[in-house]
């Protein structure tokens, strides 16, 4: 039997890391149900083997007259282990959606947000501590023999009971009911950066649901949606808007006030604008590094008096003779 560590073809006291990211790579690569090659399932079991060994800190100890004894230990731990794994496959990492305010979104924020995660059963594990295991009942659905049995005409069809996974008992507690996780609230102050924008993922470490580990959680990963604003679109930094511009200063050009995120500020409207000239202030877009950039919108007088009429007709009769 090989040492552990040069199973995963390491040196003896290599990393936690290294020690995870060799045993991964090795298990993906000789996994029975992927790779069909004689002997794969074999080099499987000895590169879990060696890798338990490593992380419960057998191979510390190990000494190669003793490891068929110790081998015969871990893959005893490793099964328990897995089947209670099994039975407490929940994704550890929880993802959860928060709607901003399109302001906030370009300023940044704090926002209080609240979520519920799953946890490891208070009671359950309590019970477990008191009493070295947890308090277990017979599994009504196989009525404690692990087997389902069907009668289908002559046919008698046998499954595993999928209620216990097979070992005709489950966990008797009246919180989770056997699913060893119970829901719990949680508060969390997310600090929203600024300029953050839809499809945007915050993660919070060791937020979300429980790892099946007394104290270990996965990651909570915050998706971020903003509110569309009445009057301003996004592009990255830059903020786009229209603005209405009176005709006559769309012709003359003019000075006029308009809006942006940062208040009203000064914009120059150039001679001969129209409904397809964009005027760009520089710096008044996002963390005042995008610029804002207004789409005119030229507008119409919808009735004149007679003073503009008499104007308006000279400008008629100036530029037709103009034009002769
Ligand atoms: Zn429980
Ligand atoms: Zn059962």
């Amino acid at each position: 039997m090989k040492e552990p560590y040069s199973i995963l073809g390491l040196e003896r006291g290599a990393s936690e890391e290294d020690v995870k990211a060799a045993y991964k790579k090795l298990a993906k690569r000789y996994h029975p149900d992927t790779n069909k090659d004689s002997g794969a399932e074999d080099k499987f079991k000895e590169i879990s083997v060696a890798y338990k060994s490593i992380i419960d800190g057998a191979a510390d100890k190990y000494d190669p007259m003793n490891f068929t004894q110790t081998q015969t230990d871990i893959f005893e731990h490793f099964r328990k282990q897995s089947e209670r794994a099994r039975q407490r496959s929940i994704n550890p990492h929880l993802e959860i959606e928060i709607k901003i305010e399109f302001m906030d979104a370009c300023f940044g924020a704090e926002k209080n947000v609240r979520y519920s995660y799953m946890d490891l059963c208070d009671n359950c594990d309590s019970y477990r501590q008191k009493h070295g295991d947890y308090k277990y009942k017979k599994c009504g659905e196989c009525n404690g023999t692990g087997r389902l049995v069907f009668q289908n005409g002559p046919m008698v069809v046998q499954t595993s009971c999928s209620q216990c996974m097979s070992s005709g008992k489950i966990i008797d507690c009246d919180i989770c009911y056997g699913s060893f996780y119970h829901k719990k609230d949680a508060e969390l102050n997310v600090k929203v950066p600024v300029g953050v924008e839809t499809c945007t993922v915050l993660r919070a470490n060791g937020r979300g649901n429980s790892s099946g580990l007394k104290g270990k959680f996965g990651d909570l990963y915050i998706h971020i949606l903003v509110s569309e604003h009445p009057l301003y679109q996004r592009d990255k930094l830059n903020i786009f808007s229209e603005i209405e511009v009176d005709y006559v200063d769309c012709i003359l050009g003019s000075s006029i006030m308009a809006s942006t995120i940062h208040g009203l500020v000064n914009i120059d409207i150039p001679e001969c604008s129209n409904g397809n000239t964009v005027v760009c202030s520089r710096g008044n877009g996002i963390n005042k590094q995008g610029d804002h950039y207004f789409r005119l919108h030229v507008e119409l007088p919808k009735i004149i008096d007679q003073k503009e009429r008499k104007i308006l007709g000279n400008l008629n009769k100036y530029k037709k003779s103009k034009n002769n």
